[in-house]
């Protein structure tokens, strides 16, 4: 068996690697630190907008929605760049939304929102918790009724991340709350969160990051916001999570970072004079985390293929999601025991390391990706039931 990239594209990964450099100006950075890594700042919009009018948003994207038809393994090389270079990409939007929406979404939609979404000039959030529906989502409350032509829409979402600078929601609804199975009564919508009926409120996280509790009071929008069938809204609900799942495993930040810090243990001396990097044990943490980093490769750049190829399984795109979310978690533990105690320095704490200082909040982040997406404990029960055929869990 033979792994490797054609010339044409390393040649790719050359030329990304040398865009995102100059795109990447210290005061752009700067922003996006400053934005705890989830970005929506002018600078960063910019440079979003950048990308879309210079084509590269939707490199693997059919021609027809204004992409360049490569497959998606370059489009997962083009994701695995900017986010290296230290750009916090909308991936939820590009990579697992803006996909189900170009799929199943009517004219409207292909023709106004998915060409915007391309052009890095619009952005949405995924509007499917609830304060009592999350790992049961099926159990979710807001509602659309009809009314003529129309939808209105009432209820609240709970974690609705980044939707405090996205431009719509693809939100889950229930539409018939008589459906003998519950996951039959939802429908898919797209809904304006500049609608004068759409409002959030910002939830902290341990990590730092912000997310959202989001509320529709009466929104109306028309029968074009729907997307896909009436009532069929669970299969693109399955649809999009498998892609979500697949791009939370992006190891583009967290290769650069175990560079940087060998780098730094190569270079940075021990009271004695040896260098951090001559200790056995620094050696073996590195040799853990090379050994995690390049496992997460080669299942991730295997289930690209597989898209490429047609034959992504749910219960692959869940694999690459508990071994690459906890993987992360590991990698971040290692490279934090090899940097110290200024490891457990906020870096905006007097005397913080900034190197020291992104591995301590990367690590406090971290275990959003292990119930974001669906929590890896059900994730766990798919891989057995859909892919080692055992007997569906009785709970
Ligand atoms: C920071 C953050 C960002 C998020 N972003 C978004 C977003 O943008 N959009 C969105 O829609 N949602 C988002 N979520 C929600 C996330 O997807 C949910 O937290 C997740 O689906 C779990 O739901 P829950 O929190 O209600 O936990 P619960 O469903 O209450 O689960 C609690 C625990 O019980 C376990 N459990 C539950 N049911 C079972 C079962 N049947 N069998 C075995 N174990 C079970 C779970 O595995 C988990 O460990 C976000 C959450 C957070 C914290």
């Amino acid at each position: 068996m033979k792994i490797q990239f054609t010339e044409a594209q390393r040649a790719l990964r050359d030329e990304l690697r040398a865009y995102f450099s100059q795109m990447m100006t210290p005061e752009l950075r700067a922003e996006c630190e400053r934005d705890m890594g989830e970005g929506g700042g002018p600078l960063w919009r910019e440079a979003l907008a950048r990308m879309g009018r210079d084509g590269w948003i939707g490199l693997g994207w059919p021609e027809e929605y204004g992409g360049r038809s490569l497959s998606p393994l370059e489009q997962f090389v083009f994701v695995e760049e900017v986010m290296r270079a230290g750009y916090p990409f909308p991936f939820l939007t590009t990579e697992s939304v803006g996909p189900t929406l170009a799929e199943h979404g009517n004219d409207w939609i292909r023709e106004h929102i998915v060409p915007a979404i391309l052009a890095g000039e619009l952005l949405v959030s995924i509007g499917y918790s609830e304060p009592a529906a999350g790992t049961d989502l099926a159990a979710l409350q807001t509602t659309a009724v009809r009314d003529g032509d129309d939808w209105i829409i009432n209820g609240q979402k709970m974690w609705t991340s980044l939707a405090h600078f996205c431009d719509y929601t693809w939100l889950a609804v229930r539409t018939d709350p008589d459906a003998p199975k519950k996951h039959k009564g939802i429908t898919m919508f797209l809904v304006p969160n500049s609608d004068p009926g759409w409002s959030c409120t910002p939830v902290h996280t341990l990590g730092g990051v912000r997310t959202n509790a989001t509320f529709y009071d009466n929104i109306r929008v028309g029968d074009d916001h729907r997307v896909g069938e009436v009532n069929g809204g669970w299969k693109l609900i399955t649809s999009q999570l498998n892609r979500e799942r697949l791009s939370l495993i992006n190891f583009g930040p967290i290769s650069e970072l175990f560079n940087r810090v060998v780098q730094w243990a190569r270079e940075t001396t021990l009271p004695g004079g040896a260098a951090v990097a001559s200790q056995p044990w620094v050696q073996a943490n590195f040799a853990r985390c090379r050994t995690l980093i390049e496992c997460m490769k080669l299942i991730v750049y295997k289930q690209s293929w597989a898209m490429t190829e047609g034959t992504l399984g749910m219960a692959d795109a869940s694999a690459a999601k508990v071994y690459g979310s906890e993987g992360f978690i590991e990698v971040y533990r290692y490279l934090g025991e090899v940097v110290g105690q200024a490891g457990l320095l906020r870096s905006d704490s007097a005397g913080a390391d900034a190197l020291a200082g992104k591995i301590e909040r990367l690590y406090r982040t971290s275990s959003i990706i292990t119930f974001g997406g669906g929590t890896n404990e059900i994730q766990r029960d798919i891989i057995s039931a859909a892919g080692l055929w055992m007997p569906r869990a009785s709970r």
